[in-house]
């Protein structure tokens, strides 16, 4: 197989050498053969000597690199990789496990695979990808999946065409095996109704697993505000340790119908579980320290460099909001997953939320994304949610 070569700059080939998986269009002096979105390329150093693999791209990252050793466009090239993420994923005691079923099997640039997600709902793998070149490849992965779990997939949905910057092609979502069918999985025993084929990301937030059991640890007997609530995930676990009270709050409906499903799958409905539909700032701002627990999980506020000023202001809103708001000795799960805001510019902006708020502000944990989320060490932009539980004097 003859690939079109992209030649970098001298001195360029230093990031890809230390396994950097983006190659910037500065860094690149020519090409030698078409090179369009979503085409596999190889990449050289100045002199012509191989680097890497990987799909070009439109915009400022001009390669996403899938391979330092090499590519033959074999199929079994695919399930090699694959296998290696389904490696992990066993080591981390995912794979054959009756308490959990939802888990990632592939966390893009964390598995060497830039613009591929893959989760895993019981019996069903959901793909995203974020990428042409991932896009074209969505086949020759479901394959691979198919081959390494064997009886243990019966479906795989991909969720279609979501390229970088919302330039897809529109293609809608379809199944590449098999057809819908149980859509209740499970997460340390609490069981979730998944919506991959209309939900956000690939259904469930699936990154959170491990801060929704800590919060287990703190919610028997406490009342609980859950804002931005989703599909109700913090809430079942706060429900299933014994809290007295759960609000769940969400600006969207759909999302709330979500979340009292989710509740009901597990017991519990009004009282003891309610949804509210609000803006969590604008709710916040009229509480009266009505809640023992409040949990901040909102979207990304900022998707792009540019945005990271407002995002900051965003999130010291919130929080300002919370903390001003908490019951005296309250708890607050606090998170962003925005890329662009790091762990110490978030944790500035919850010292500068403590600070407008004029309360007592203590750090008890400080939170990241799950080990089924992994992070390469050369690739420091994957590490993206972080948050905090701080306690209210
Ligand atoms: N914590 C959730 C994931 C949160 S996703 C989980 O564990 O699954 C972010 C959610 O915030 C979305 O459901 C979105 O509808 C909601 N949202 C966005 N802006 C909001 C606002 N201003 N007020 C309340 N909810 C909002």
């Amino acid at each position: 197989m003859s690939l079109s070569k992209l030649i970098l700059k001298p001195g360029k080939e230093q990031s890809i050498k230390r396994f950097h998986p983006w190659v910037f269009s500065g860094a690149i002096q020519r090409a030698e053969g078409a090179a369009h979105d979503g085409d596999i390329v190889e990449v050289c150093d100045s002199k012509g000597q191989y680097l890497a693999t990987g799909h070009c791209s439109e915009g400022s990252i001009a390669v996403r690199i899938f391979s330092f050793d090499g590519f033959d466009g074999s199929a079994d090239f695919w399930v090699e990789k694959i296998s290696n993420a389904y490696r992990l994923r066993k080591l981390l005691g995912f794979t054959d496990n009756s308490n959990t079923t939802i888990y990632r099997l592939i966390h893009g640039e964390g598995d060497g695979l830039p613009g591929l997600i893959v989760d895993i709902y019981g019996s069903t793998a959901v793909i995203q990808t974020h990428s042409a070149g991932m896009f074209e490849q969505r086949q020759i992965i479901a394959d691979a999946i198919a081959k390494i779990y064997g009886d243990m997939i019966s479906a795989i949905y991909d969720r279609g065409d979501e390229k970088v910057g919302g330039k897809g092609t529109g293609t809608q979502g379809e199944y590449l095996l098999g057809s819908k069918h149980e859509t209740i999985a499970l997460e340390h025993g609490c069981r979730f109704d998944v919506d991959w084929e209309g939900g956000q990301k690939t259904g469930f937030f699936i990154d959170q697993r491990e801060n929704r059991k800590l919060l287990g640890d703190f919610a028997k007997g406490k009342k609980v505000l859950n804002t931005f609530c989703y599909t109700g995930g913090f809430s079942v676990y706060a429900l299933k340790a014994g809290a007295s009270l759960v609000h769940s709050l969400d600006s969207s409906q759909k999302a709330l119908d979500l979340a009292v499903i989710n509740a009901k799958l597990n017991g519990f409905e009004a009282p003891v579980h309610d949804v509210i539909k609000a803006d969590a700032v604008e709710y916040m701002k009229q509480l009266k320290e009505d809640y023992d627990i409040i949990v901040l999980d909102p979207p990304a506020f900022a998707k792009h460099l540019s945005a990271r000023h407002k995002a900051v202001q965003g999130y010291i809103r919130i929080n300002e909001a919370a903390i001003k708001q908490i019951k005296p000795g309250g708890i607050i799960f606090t998170f962003s997953c925005s890329q662009v805001i790091d762990k110490k510019l978030f944790r500035d902006s919850i010292m500068a939320a403590s600070i407008n708020a004029g309360r007592k502000v203590r750090v008890l944990h400080q939170l990241h994304q799950p080990a089924d989320h992994p992070v390469s060490i050369y690739h420091p932009e994957g590490e993206y949610l972080k948050g905090l539980v701080i306690e209210v004097e």
